[in-house]
């Protein structure tokens, strides 16, 4: 059982990249060195591609493979970023960039999981984390935490933690902000979680997708900036969510170094890399995301205030994210609860079901509010009003 400092059996023997080993005398080598370690090729492709021709000028080799960890370049800024607006990280060894968040959490689970390993999942959670943690061998329990409109304090939060600690747990997830509630952590729930990872020696994993996203009062901090966090945390950001580039994949997994190269060792199996002509065009986001950042977050704030003016059914305001999260028992009347998602879509607005965030929650919804133009919200919520108050 790999409980914190140690990582997983499937990765003990595994290296990352083959070339690792003389990397650093390649690169010193510099345009002297004849490639011929890899399988790529000096050709651009040649056939019609909607890059522009000064993007291919610039970056002669963004159809190449980049190293393992991601390009110098963009782990250089994002290190700079995270030291910025996240937590202190040492270099860019701390950094590794991954085809989107969920491959980040997927490699980091594979790095320190082993079969029958157990993970503490706050709920309601991210439905695709459950199964993340099944396909690197773990299973996990369930903790609710998000849902509850009052706050646990600090002393239910540390009873509800060791409630959920077997002899075989190694490690609690954190998602704040949470995908689906909207809620984040309050700084003092966050160190209440990193005392008991500390107590326990467990690993914690931050998922901080929704970094950045809060649209009332102050964010809390990242898990990782707290004391006694960073050895034992890896947390992984996304590209999909204040990027507003899901489509491109890619997000990054930052940790100590030897964690973060264990879970390169994972995706260089599973992946090699992530990949090289997104990394290039973040770049340039990256640099600038101190002037453009206010502006999403107050258009996101816009869309949490359109849909909270037009939401049928009285809910609390989710504070960030994406999504609001409500349970819909009270509208049943009746109907069997599958039987109301059928109607929505029937009724053209498309609701994700509460069950597949949390056992407990068979009868919530979670509905995003970023997805579509405010014309549009409104016309959804209209439509599952009439199915949630007028449906009998
Ligand atoms: N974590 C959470 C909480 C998310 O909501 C998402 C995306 N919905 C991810 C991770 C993964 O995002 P991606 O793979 O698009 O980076």
């Amino acid at each position: 059982m790999p409980r914190f400092p140690h990582f997983s059996n499937r990765v003990q023997d595994l290296g990352g990249s083959i070339f690792e080993r003389y990397e650093k005398s390649m690169r010193a080598q510099g345009d002297n060195l004849v490639r011929m370690h890899i399988g790529d090729t000096y050709r651009q492709p040649d056939y019609p591609l909607a890059f522009e021709e000064q993007f291919r000028q610039s970056h002669p080799n963004f159809n190449c493979y980049p190293n393992t960890f991601g390009t110098t370049a963009l782990r250089r800024l994002l290190h700079e970023k995270v030291n910025e607006d996240n937590f202190e990280l040492k270099g860019i060894e701390n950094i590794m960039v991954s085809s989107g968040g969920t491959h980040a959490l997927s490699a980091a689970m594979m790095a320190i999981l082993n079969p029958g390993d157990e993970v503490i999942i706050p709920t309601p959670a991210w439905p695709l984390y459950f199964g993340i943690v099944k396909l690197a061998g773990g299973t996990y329990r369930e903790l609710p935490l998000f849902a509850d409109e009052s706050e646990m304090n600090t002393a239910e939060l540390s009873a509800a933690l060791e409630s959920c600690l077997t002899e075989r747990t190694v490690a609690i997830y954190v998602n704040s902000p949470n995908n689906p509630s909207g809620r984040q952590l309050t700084e003092a729930q966050l160190q209440t979680i990193i005392h008991f990872a500390e107590r326990r020696n467990l690993w914690i994993i931050a998922d901080e997708a929704y970094d950045g996203l809060v649209y009332d009062g102050e964010a809390s901090p990242s898990l990782a900036s707290l004391p006694g966090a960073f050895e034992r945390t890896l947390t992984v950001f996304t590209f999909s969510k204040l990027f507003m580039f899901a489509g491109i994949r890619l997000g990054y997994l930052t940790g100590p170094a030897e964690a973060v190269r264990k879970a390169n060792a994972a995706l260089v199996h599973q992946i090699y890399s992530a990949q090289m002509p997104g990394q290039l065009l973040l770049e340039e986001a990256v640099k600038t995301r101190r002037e453009w950042k206010p502006r999403v977050i107050d258009a996101f704030r816009h869309a949490r205030d359109h849909f909270m003016l037009h939401c049928p059914v009285d809910i609390a305001a989710p504070a960030g994210g994406y999504f609001a999260f409500f349970d819909i028992k009270d509208y049943l009347n009746g109907r069997d609860y599958w039987d109301v998602i059928e109607a929505c879509i029937d009724g053209g607005v498309s609701p994700a079901a509460g069950i597949n965030f949390g056992s407990d929650f068979g009868t919530w919804l979670r509905l995003c509010f970023t997805g579509e133009p405010h014309e549009r919200l409104q016309l959804g919520l209209e439509r599952l009003g009439r199915v949630l108050l007028n449906g009998a």
